[in-house]
This record gives structure tokens, sequence and C-alpha cells, in this order.
């Protein structure tokens, strides 16, 4: 059996913990892989080995650090299919789909390629006679990233890029269910040139999360996830003192207004609800119809279902792969059951698709006339389950996105530029769509939700990234003849 280690200090170091997790290909439903898991000295040391490393890589100059990364970028680059095909084989997606967030993350990565320009501090000459002032942002040391499933690659590289570039040492604990694609790039970062111990990778659960979490060494803490692990991660790590930035759930809700374009509206929702198997922190799982919208839209996302091609991710056409475990894919099951039990009606049940049964698959799901008290609206059901929900009005859909505890993204379908407008400034969300239905932002803005999708207040990547990972100096000078020296016990004031 494959098993996959940790790789600290440059290189694959075997896990000693005698703990492991198995990694499966959710198509095949086969274990393909044991991942060790670490204990809390085997963190240790590697904090320690990223430590060491910090202190020289703080000190690299900025055309090294950018040298480094522009080839690391030529080599993502060049294995972008090597990548996506790891990234399917151990999450499911469909391979042009792991592509798609290959070059998701690539852009964080060509972002960090102009750290030069970001990391410009900011001067005033004169503040006083003879005084200037400037500002400098200097990194933190070693920095820690918890990542989820869903982005094996993406999510790390909205993390490492910049936290690297900054000129910290970077240590990523992937989720334990598809490890393979940090280990890749940890590889990778090795051929392009990057010191070792400045990125490295702790595989491992709970324990290793609090182990990176408590260490001293460890200044800032990175974390994208659920929302109750979001919570914990946030409060233990600010209670040590760290900085933290720590995304979590979503549901995001789709909103269509009668004037749409329906066609375009239904095929941006199937795309947006249904990719990647619907497990995407921005998917759309809240489908909010005004008025005559409702019957159009149902009947055109149930058209445009059984054209979904369901399969196996490396298949030619495959468009949406399996679910990540059979458990999750139980779950997703169990919400569609409950959810027609409390009065939802399932105008398509994946359940009854038929797909392989090998592998964890679960088929496209149109759950109509839900209703804000049902759990299949409340809950992240985090697979391809797309709810509708019907409103008479345009303030009705407004309320209801509002009131909804988690702010990540959220789309406005509409040809009203006024009401487009209304949308963008009122809505309690940190990402919004205009005729977009997955409003990423790109590498230079920032990413983060509101409210329960993010704990702390620093958005992640981007320009926030660039302040995340660096702490501001402000530095008063002056060069004055030491024959104007003069003893002054008042405060310092300017004139
Ligand atoms: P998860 O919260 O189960 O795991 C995330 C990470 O936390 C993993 O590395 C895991 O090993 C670790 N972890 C799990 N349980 C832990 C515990 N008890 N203590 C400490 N660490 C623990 O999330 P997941 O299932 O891997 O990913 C899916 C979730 O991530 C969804 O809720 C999705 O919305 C969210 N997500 C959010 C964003 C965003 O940008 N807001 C992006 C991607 C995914």
């Amino acid at each position: 059996m494959r098993r996959i280690q940790h790789f600290i200090d440059g290189q694959h170091q075997a896990g000693t913990s005698g703990r492991s997790s198995d990694v499966y290909d959710p198509a095949t439903g086969q274990i393909q892989a044991q991942v060790d898991l670490a204990s809390v000295a085997e963190v240790h040391e590697a904090v320690s080995a990223a430590h060491k490393a910090s202190q020289e890589w703080s000190e690299s100059s900025l055309t090294q650090r950018t040298q480094i990364m522009f080839r690391f970028r030529e080599l993502l680059s060049d294995r972008t299919d090597e990548l996506a095909r790891v990234i399917s084989s151990e999450h499911g997606k469909v391979v042009s789909d792991a592509a798609g967030e290959v070059a998701r993350g690539l852009e964080n990565v060509e972002f960090a390629c102009g750290i030069a320009h970001h990391l410009k501090g900011e001067i005033n000459e004169q503040v006083s006679a003879g005084i200037e002032v400037y500002s400098l942002r200097q990194p933190l040391g070693v920095v820690a990233g918890i990542t989820p499933f869903n982005f094996p690659a993406m999510v790390p590289a909205w993390m490492f890029a910049t936290a690297i570039a900054c000129g910290n040492a970077f240590i990523c604990k992937p989720s334990e269910r598809d490890p393979s694609a940090s280990m890749l790039i940890a590889e990778w970062f090795i051929e392009a040139g990057l010191p070792p111990g400045v990125f490295s990778v702790v595989n491992g659960d709970k324990e290793a999360v609090d182990a990176l979490i408590d260490h001293d060494d460890v200044a800032a803490i990175s974390f994208v996830g659920s929302t109750p692990i979001a919570s914990y991660v946030y409060e233990r790590a600010t209670s040590a003192g760290k900085r933290v930035q720590a995304l979590g759930g979503a549901k995001n809700h789709m909103l269509v207004l009668p004037d749409a374009d329906i066609e375009m509206a239904a095929d941006a929702a199937v795309s947006a609800a249904y990719g990647s198997a619907g497990e995407r922190c921005m998917a759309v799982s809240a489908l909010v119809a005004v008025g005559s919208a409702a019957d159009e839209l149902v009947e055109a996302i149930s058209q445009r279902i059984p054209d979904v091609k369901v399969g196996v991710g490396t298949e030619p056409g495959a468009e949406m792969g399996p679910l990540i475990t059979a458990e999750h894919r139980d779950r997703v099951a169990g919400y569609v059951e409950r959810a027609q039990q409390a009065g939802a009606v399932a105008v398509v049940d994946g359940g009854n698709a038929d797909l392989p049964t090998d592998g964890f698959f679960y088929g496209p799901t149109l759950l109509d006339e839900v209703t804000a008290d049902m759990e299949c609206y409340q809950d992240e059901i985090f697979g391809p389950v797309l709810s509708v929900v019907r409103v008479d009005s345009f303030q009705e859909a407004m309320d209801l996105i509002n009131s909804n505890p988690f702010g990540n993204g959220t789309a406005i379908f509409t040809r009203d530029g006024g009401a487009a407008r209304q949308f963008q400034h009122e809505v309690q969300v940190g990402m919004v769509g205009i005729n977009v239905p997955i409003p990423v932002p790109v590498a230079y803005h920032s990413f983060g939700g509101w409210k329960a999708s993010l704990f702390g207040d620093t958005h992640m990547y981007g320009p926030e990234g660039v302040r995340f990972y660096t702490r501001a100096k402000a530095i008063t000078a002056r060069w004055p003849d030491p024959a104007s020296s003069q003893i002054d016990l008042g405060f310092p004031q300017n004139s």
C-alpha cells in the first residue's frame, strides 16, 4: 500500500506516530494509500526546521524570492495536468475541473511573483524639520496553513504563495483525505530552488492542528474548512496570542429576478450547483426565485440535469465526479430524504440516478418548494443539491439572504441595473456576483466571506494576504547636525 509521509526540512520523512488514515479513490471506493498522521513531537520537529529556515529566508533578497517564485510558477504551469490527475484521483473531481483549480492557484503564485511591488513601504519626508517617517512590512517567521479537502491545491496556494514571498516559512497541514497535491508542491518548490524548511507538509488530523496552534514559534494560522472547526481554530489560536484568519462554511444564494434571461440563469445555476459535485465553498446551494421566475427556472434546470455527465474524473467528457467519501454521500442522501419528509418537492432526486455503484456517486438533485425553516436550507449540505426557495419580491429575497448566518458568496441574475446596484450595496455577504454565479475574486483582490463564513478580520490572498503575513514597522528618522543637540524632557512635538 502506498504510504504518504511528511515533508520536513526539504525531504520526505516517514511518520513515527504509528497512526495513519486511509486515502480513497472516490470513483472506485477503493483505498489507494495511507497517510501518516503526525504526533505532537513530529509537528515540533517540523516547526523547529521551519523556524531555522525562516531566519535565513527572511533575510533573502526580494530578487531571490521573486526568481524562485517565477521558477516555481513555470513548474506548476507545465505540470498542471499531472497535478490535476493526482487531485482527481484523491478528491474525485473531474480532471478539467482540477486543472481549473490549479489555474486559479497559479494566479496566486503569479501575484506573489510581484511581491516587491506589494511590499513597498510608505514614506513622508519632512514630517517635522529634518525628520522623515517611513513604514516597512516584515515577515512574521513561521506560519501555518490548515486546509480543506475540496481544493487540495488552490486553497494551500491562497496561503503559501504570499506567505513565502513575504519572507516566512510555511507549514501546510492539508486535509488527510487528499494530501498528495501538497506533497508534489513541496517537491516542486525544492526543484525551483526554495531552501529546505521554507515549505513543509505535516500530514495529520486534530492532533497536528492543535500542536501547530499551540507551538510558540508558529506566529500565524490560516485556516479554511467548515464553520465549527474554523470557529474552534480561531478561538484556540487567538487565545494563544496568534494572528488568525479562519474561513468557514457557506450557504450561497443565487437570486433570480423575473426579468433575467432565464436560459442563462439556468445554465449558471446548473454549473454552480453541480460543478465539483457541489463540494465548493462558493457553490450555489439556494436558488431564490422571485415571482414568475420560479416555474420557468425549475423547468429549465430539470431539463438540463439529465445532460450532466456524471462519471469517473479521468473519463473524457465527464463533468461531475463522485463525493469525497461514502459517509458524505450517505449524509447528502439523508438530507434529500428528510427534505422531502419536511415538504420539499424532489423534482430530480440524484439518489435515483443510474450511476456507478462502486464509487461515492450521487446525482444532481433539484429540490423545489424549500422554505427557510427546513434543514436542507439551513445546513451546508456540500453536495450536488440545489434548493429552490420561492419568494414574492426582491425585498423578501434580500431579507432571506441577509438573515442567513453565512455570508460567503452570492449572486444576482437580472437585466435591471438598479436592482443589481441595490443588491450589491445592501447584501450582507463578502463576495457578490452580478450575472456571475461563482464570484471568486482574482488573485490581486482578496477572498473572504462575512458572518459565520469568516472568523478574524483579514481576508485571504491579495493585498489582505500581504498584510496578514507581515507586520508593520514605522520608523522616524533624522540626521541632525550634532552641534544642534540639546536635552528636552518634553513630549516630542512636530513643528
Ligand atoms: P473540515 O473543517 O472538516 O477540515 C478542514 C481542516 O481542518 C482539515 O485539514 C482537517 O484535518 C482539519 N480538522 C478537521 N477536524 C478538526 C478538529 N476537530 N480539530 C482541528 N482540526 C480539524 O472541512 P472539510 O470537510 O475538509 O472541507 C469542507 C468545508 O470547508 C466546507 O464547510 C466548505 O464550505 C469549507 N470551505 C470553505 C472555504 C472558504 O473559503 N470559506 C473554502 C473551501 C472550503
